[in-house]
């Protein structure tokens, strides 16, 4: 199976629909986090300079019909300025209304036009036919650009792309590529460092990668999941109870493959989440009752770095902490500079962790930053994507 790229697709002259995540925070009517309009500017560029008009379709946030706070307006302003070219929109009750049919229907050879966001469409999210016969007929050929969508079988994720020549933009394209490498030959010793709240959403993950992977280091709140079933104290800690055994059974599994699961030997405990408090180290499977782990412990980092230094390739998703409430950020911070700083092939995905890159300002120096966080994982569950399934020959 081969996923269809642009290079596959002649556009010269011609219309083509392009899917993009322009699903984009916003804050008083601008956007307010842009890295996914520059995430798509390259497959955007590249089609212009190829001949292409270009009418680009998002959906952003989770609008009731057409609710003017979720109109692609900013974003499309703001895609503007950052290619320093006139971005054609106009306000419309939805992507495929018969104003939008004649806006497209004027757009000028080698202009951009922004369509209304999809979801004020709800045939959009029920993959219907009729709308994505109604996308399609905007344009002669489809490109996907929108990784962080690509897990939806949307109309304009999956349905359109049956009924168009069809094709990968160059993010989507880097995303598939960089991302089955991890799955499928990645450099050896490969470790990976998985976080965040909840074990329920990395089970998956962790399934999928035991006896493909050498080390998982474990952060966040799953690991006290971890510590309870095996009989630690982890007092007031985020666990997921109905998730012990499950814990459990990873853990044996993970002894039968030649992958090494890492709990965070220490924590940082306090006894809520808030500025100020005093904060204690205990061990991660002896918390007293009233406190609660809140980050990855002195020495649990200091283990974790050392690890992490001879790694040919690392994947990092989901914070080691609170990182949002300082002072339980540090751990988190110091796992993104070691990161950042290793010699290995680096990968960082999930919307938190990304932000936790950000924060301590080494974005730069990360080899590859997943622009999806739910697409990530699932793609990492060795799941097939529908939006990418669309475009495979
Ligand atoms: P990502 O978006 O990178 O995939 P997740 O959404 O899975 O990450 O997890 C991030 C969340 O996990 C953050 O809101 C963070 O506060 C929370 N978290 C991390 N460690 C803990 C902890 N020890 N206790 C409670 N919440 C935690
Ligand atoms: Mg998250």
């Amino acid at each position: 199976m081969k996923l269809r790229t642009l290079k596959d697709l002649a556009v010269n002259g011609k219309r083509v629909l392009m899917r993009v995540d322009f699903n984009v925070p916003l804050s008083d009517g601008k956007v307010s986090d842009d890295s996914r309009i520059r995430a798509t500017l390259p497959t955007i560029k590249h089609l212009l300079e190829n001949g292409a008009t270009l009418i680009l379709m998002s959906h952003l946030g989770r609008p009731k019909g057409a609710e003017d706070k979720y109109r692609l307006e900013p974003a499309a302003k703001r895609l503007a300025e950052l290619l320093g070219k006139e971005v054609r929109y106009q306000k419309a009750q939805g992507p495929a209304t018969s104003k939008t049919a004649i806006f497209v229907e004027q757009a000028p050879a080698g202009s951009i036009t922004v369509i209304e966001n999809l979801r004020f469409d709800s045939r959009e999210t029920k993959n219907d036919l009729g709308l994505a016969r109604e996308l399609a007929a905007y344009a002669d050929v489809y490109v996907n650009d929108a990784f962080g969508a690509a897990h939806r079988a949307h109309a304009s994720t999956e349905g359109v792309a049956h009924l168009l020549p069809s094709a990968a933009g160059l993010l989507l394209e880097r995303e598939v590529t960089v991302l089955s490498k991890l799955l499928q030959n990645p450099e050896k010793p490969f470790k990976v460092i998985l976080g965040g709240a909840k074990v329920s959403d990395k089970i998956g993950v962790i399934e999928n990668l035991l006896g493909k992977v050498d080390e998982i280091l474990i952060g966040g709140a799953m690991a006290y999941t971890f510590f309870k079933a095996q009989g630690g104290e982890v007092g007031k800690s985020l666990v997921e109870e109905d998730k012990l055994e499950l814990a459990h059974d990873l853990l044996e599994r993970a002894q039968a493959t030649n992958t090494l699961i890492r709990l965070p030997i220490d924590s940082v405990c306090a006894q809520q989440i808030a500025a100020g408090v005093e904060t204690r180290v205990y061990p991660s499977d002896a918390i007293p009752e009233n406190w609660l782990g809140l980050d990855a412990g002195p020495e649990a980092v200091v283990s974790y770095q050392a690890t992490l230094k001879n790694a040919k390739t690392i994947l990092w998703n989901g914070p080691l902490g609170v990182f949002e409430q300082p002072p339980f950020d540090r751990g988190t911070k110091a796992i993104a500079e070691t990161v950042a700083a290793l010699d290995g092939f680096t990968v960082v995905g999930g919307g938190d962790s990304v932000a936790a890159v950000n924060a301590a300002e080494v974005a730069d120096k990360i080899d590859h930053i997943s622009t999806g966080g739910g697409a990530s994982l699932e793609f990492l569950e060795g799941k097939t994507l529908p939006g990418i399934a669309a475009l495979l020959d």
